[in-house]
């Protein structure tokens, strides 16, 4: 018995492909699941989560519906993987929440922060908001730099302590006692298979989608997207190290790192994220969780916005406008921040966590463990 009607399921097609075992070049979820007889839920949630919705294994299935088997392993797994988002997130009750309205939240979490630092600043001075401000400085006057670094940093806090309580749910369930670090070889194998994306490919032809021609967009998106984001977050952490170890506040000039780091992450993440939104329309609605497309939708879009807003500032921060696109840009970024460990953010972490233990699994086999 599982906890779920959709483990059920997934645990009887992973009975049935573990006797077909035709899939078992395609990713890694085949041979995870070659290595075990029966399947506990952590073990189902384990094999979800190192799917990556390539759609190959239901193109090349034979017992793929209409056939009475009905076999359908992107499908189901990606709804055992998304509920396993809810199931590990905390706290839980906020993830189911988010579930039914992630955009709406994340919008109206935006959008009330752009407000109140508005607010802040009208009712500090008035001419804040519509003056032109240049030079070092011109940020924090439109609400000053220890206020943003701890309205910022409290709810980046509250992130990382969010995920990190998932994290250890997840790899409680997953089988991995809590406190054993994973060798170093695993790790490494695991953080050069997330690097890549290896097994976003079909098994070598691409995602496939409604016309079942596959191609390699999903991962070229995924990819911009991931280094986007990556860099944006490194000009950020530049330009911390900027303020408080060189005194060099922000804005700085269009050639000084933070900015072409962040300049060129947004870009990535511009690209990225809109790619990802036109790739989602296009797959086969057969293949994917169509009730969750919400959750998905709401994190691609406040990465769109993160980089518009971002992208915004940078051209007319030394116009009268830097004030309103500040405050909307710090408003998008504090609710990505807040919504992250109940969105489609931590598909990412636990797919690298589910590749670590895959690679152990191997390395154990192997016996290089
Ligand atoms: S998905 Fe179909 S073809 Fe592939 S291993 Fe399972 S049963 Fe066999
Ligand atoms: S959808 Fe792709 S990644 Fe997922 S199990 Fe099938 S072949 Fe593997």
């Amino acid at each position: 018995m599982h906890g779920t009607s959709i483990l059920e399921e997934a645990d009887r097609l992973m009975t049935v492909c573990n006797s077909c075992r035709y899939c078992e070049g395609l990713c890694a979820v085949f041979p995870a699941m070659e290595m075990r007889r029966s399947f506990s839920d952590g073990d189902l949630n384990y094999l979800a989560n190192l799917c990556h919705g390539c759609g190959a294994c239901y193109t090349d299935c034979q017992f793929s519906p209409p056939h009475e088997f009905n076999v359908n392993v992107p499908r189901t797994l990606a709804i055992a993987r998304a509920e396993s988002y809810a199931a590990y997130a905390w706290p839980r009750a906020l993830s189911a929440l988010f579930a039914r309205n992630g955009l709406a939240i994340s919008i109206i979490t935006a959008l009330s922060v752009a407000a109140f630092i508005f607010g802040f600043a009208a009712f500090n001075d008035r001419q804040v908001l519509v003056g032109i401000h240049t030079g070092p400085g011109a940020f924090y006057q439109l609400m000053p730099h220890g206020a943003m670094a701890a309205l910022f940093g409290a709810a980046f806090l509250y992130a990382m302590i969010a995920l990190a309580m998932g994290v250890r749910a997840f790899w409680r369930d997953i089988g991995e006692p809590v406190g054993m670090s994973a060798d170093a070889g695993s790790l490494w194998q695991a953080i050069k298979d997330a690097g890549e994306l290896r097994y976003l490919d079909g098994g070598g032809v691409g995602c496939f989608n409604a016309d079942e021609r596959p191609n390699d967009l999903r991962k070229i998106y995924h990819h911009l997207t991931f280094y986007g984001f990556a860099l944006c977050f490194a000009a950020t952490c530049v330009a911390t190290l900027y303020h408080y170890l060189l005194a060099r506040e922000a804005p700085y000039p269009w050639w000084d790192l933070p900015v072409v780091l962040g300049t060129l992450g947004g870009i990535g993440l511009l690209i990225g994220a809109a790619g990802l939104f036109a790739e989602k329309w296009k797959r086969d609605p057969a293949l994917v969780d169509q009730q969750r497309t919400g959750m998905d939708a709401a994190f691609i879009a406040m990465l769109f916005l993160t980089s518009l807003t971002g992208i915004a500032l940078l051209l007319w921060r030394e116009t009268a406008a830097m004030g309103p696109l500040l405050a909307l840009h710090l408003g998008v970024v504090f609710s990505l921040f807040t919504t992250m460990p109940y969105g489609k953010f931590v598909h990412g972490i636990y797919r690298t966590i589910a590749l670590v233990r895959y690679a152990r699994e191997r390395r154990m086999i192997a016996g290089n463990v």
